[in-house]
């Protein structure tokens, strides 16, 4: 499959700046200010499904100095299975807050099938 960049907010493919941060290549979109990570996987690193939505996140503000910029929506893909609460909160139009870490972009420990067997659950 083609790794197609396509900003998730607007569908742009052209108008895409790579930008090099501490956390890695970050794509800004020029034409509404979309941002996202450029690794971001195609398929949910906890389930291995593909059904992978882009949903924006509320970023904390960065307080160095007093420059205040204006940050556009930081996009991150929540998994339809592993994410799926927090992907219906997203569809209600809610940021997903910024402390969330999605299962589709880290391995979650205490959900997919191998995490089942070794998880003790107070009776
Ligand atoms: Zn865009
Ligand atoms: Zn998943």
């Amino acid at each position: 499959m083609p790794r197609q960049m396509t900003c998730p907010a607007c569908g742009e493919t052209e108008d895409l700046s790579g930008e090099r941060t501490d956390a890695g290549i970050v794509i800004r979109c020029g034409a509404c200010e979309a941002q996202w990570a450029r690794d971001t996987p195609y398929t949910c690193a906890t389930c291995g499904g593909d059904d992978i939505h882009m949903r924006p996140q509320a970023l904390t503000q960065y307080s160095r100095g007093t420059q205040l910029s204006i940050v556009g929506l930081h996009y991150i893909p929540l998994c339809a299975g592993c994410d799926a609460a927090m992907l219906a909160r997203a569809n209600q139009q809610k940021p997903v807050p910024g402390q969330y870490h999605s299962a589709a972009a880290r391995k979650r420990r205490d959900g997919g099938d191998d995490a089942a067997d070794t998880l003790i659950l107070p009776r």
